[in-house]
């Protein structure tokens, strides 16, 4: 029978979620379907609620209801409720459970690219959802000291209260001594605004051993191609991007076996797709 899934968002005109699953379908022969489910917010109760009377067996949850959707489901994984975020349902008869596969996919692409964050000082920009999944990585890969650094001071210090750590604003930069992984967790450079860069003096990225960006589109946004250019190590958000979908698929499907070739097919594939 055929196996229905999808992403909830809005808007979704962009999404790689459904071209991505269905090349991993495409080469693990099943026969499954990945639908856009967009809805405005006034619909995502009824969505929900419709998407399980259909029986689809999964979704991807993406912006702006990572946080609003915790609200409709029967059930919630731990880290999930920690971090505060679920962006994977998978379907239960009693309704949707729901978790989030962000940080695991950005722990898979830290591993690829070798960024180790144990004993490491790290760094956050931003305070949001994203930021979020990041404090809470950092924290269970037993990094040394946290910082958020964001616009808003009160929000980096909500993110603190959660995860321990110090928050900063951009006033009190000049307070950053030591060495950091340092996370690029705002939507600042991201498409179509790719010229947009946040207000870090030259003289911070002498405190930087490696730079992560999690915007994905474009692959270098400016913070990271500055970084590359003072030669540190760094890493966009695409392989995170791919990695959480994949550990989305484990949750609807445990039994699936992706081997490596797949893996690599489909991710040079979303590549070629997105930007060729
Ligand atoms: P969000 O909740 O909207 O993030 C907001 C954060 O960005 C807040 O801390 C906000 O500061 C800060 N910010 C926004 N505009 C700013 C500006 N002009 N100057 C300085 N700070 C600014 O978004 P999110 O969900 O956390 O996502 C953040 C980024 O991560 C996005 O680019 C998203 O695409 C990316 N992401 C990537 C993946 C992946 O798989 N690669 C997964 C999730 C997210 P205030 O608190 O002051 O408002």
């Amino acid at each position: 029978m055929t196996q229905v899934y999808g992403i909830i968002g809005y808007p979704l005109g962009h999404s790689l979620s459904p071209y991505m699953h269905s090349r991993y379908a495409y080469y693990l022969n099943e026969s499954q379907e990945y639908h856009i489910f967009e809805c405005t917010p006034d619909k995502l109760e009824d969505t929900v609620q419709k998407l399980h009377r259909n029986n689809v067996q999964g979704l991807n949850v993406t912006l702006p209801y990572k946080q609003e959707i915790q609200r409709f489901l029967c059930d919630i994984d731990d880290a999930a409720l920690k971090i505060g975020a679920v962006n994977t349902l998978k379907y239960n008869v009693n309704g949707y459970a729901g978790f989030n596969t962000d940080y695991i996919g950005l722990k898979n692409s830290l591993d690829s690219a070798d960024i180790s964050l144990k004993n490491h000082n790290v760094l956050i920009l931003g305070a949001g959802g994203a930021a979020r999944a990041v404090a809470y990585l950092a924290r269970k890969e037993g990094c040394n000291e946290l910082t958020i650094l964001n616009r808003t001071l009160s929000n980096a210090e909500r993110i603190c209260g959660d995860f321990g750590g110090r928050a900063l604003d951009y006033s009190m930069i000049d307070c950053l001594k030591s060495h950091y992984i340092v996370f690029q967790a705002t939507k600042v450079g991201m498409h179509p605004a790719t010229d947009e860069v946040l207000p870090l003096p030259d003289t911070i990225y002498s405190h930087f051993e490696a730079a992560v960006d999690l915007i994905y589109n474009p692959l270098e946004t400016l913070f990271l191609r500055k970084s590359k250019y003072l030669g540190l190590k760094t890493l966009n958000g695409f392989k995170m991007l791919i990695e959480q979908g994949l550990e989305s698929r484990r949750i609807w499907n445990p039994s699936e076996t992706i081997t490596d070739d797949i893996k690599k097919k489909v991710y040079d594939e979303c590549i070629d797709y997105k930007w060729s």
